[in-house]
């Protein structure tokens, strides 16, 4: 497992580098990775890109702050995927614009609300449910990411934005990057007729590439 230290270095990486290409705006979004015993989380009311490698929040698995100043008041979504989801080593949550935009539009699926437009979105993020709207902060929300936290490895948030988990802090950015561009290409896409994958085209990407999209 990746040392502490540099999980640390990377969440600040990752931070800016999503800062600096308006990803997270404000003091919006928070990145967390997981530890061999508890986990990282961004502090509250930060910028991501301004972190501090020894200023991150470490939490213990109830959500209990161990050490470092105090945590995203989200912790709580991060908190639910993980538990679910033992094989995710890192989670990305963003107000990012064009998946933000998705998240309020009416009428989507919420079983899946992004169809299957590129192999690329079927690959890195795969069937993406929709979240019922909750306020900031209440922690019923907690409870609805965790019902779909185990088949899912990323779900979007009404009317507020994705969280989005991947096996390590690299592979979770690339995820919600992915889920980004193709919110944006949905919007591009809006009033013209869509070609989506087939089944067989999905079919064949479970099957190379071990694409997690149920049928
Ligand atoms: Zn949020």
């Amino acid at each position: 497992m990746t040392s502490e230290l540099k999980l640390r270095e990377r969440i600040v990486e990752i931070g800016s580098s999503l800062y600096r290409r308006g990803l997270s705006p404000g003091s919006s979004g928070n990145i967390s990775a997981r530890l061999e015993e508890g986990w990282l989380l961004t502090p509250t009311n930060s910028c991501l890109g301004e972190l501090d490698p020894a200023s991150l929040s470490k939490l213990d698995w109830n959500g209990n702050l161990v050490a470092g100043p105090k945590p995203s008041k989200e912790y709580f979504l991060h908190l639910a995927m993980y538990q679910k989801r033992p094989q995710s080593g890192a989670i990305v949550h963003l107000h990012s614009s064009y998946a933000a935009a998705i998240s309020c539009v009416e009428g989507l699926n919420p079983a899946s609300c992004i169809p299957p437009i590129t192999p690329y979105f079927v690959m890195r993020v795969g069937k993406l449910p929709l979240i019922p709207y909750f306020r900031p902060g209440d922690k019923a929300l907690a409870l609805e990411i965790a019902k779909h936290s185990e088949k899912h490895s990323a779900v979007l948030l009404a009317n507020h934005g994705p969280v989005v988990s991947g096996n390590d802090l690299d592979s979770a950015m690339y995820a919600i990057e992915e889920l980004e561009e193709t919110s944006k290409l949905m919007l591009l896409l809006d009033g013209q007729k869509i070609r989506i994958l087939n089944p067989s085209q999905i079919q064949e990407l479970r099957e190379t590439f071990g694409a997690e999209w149920d049928s």
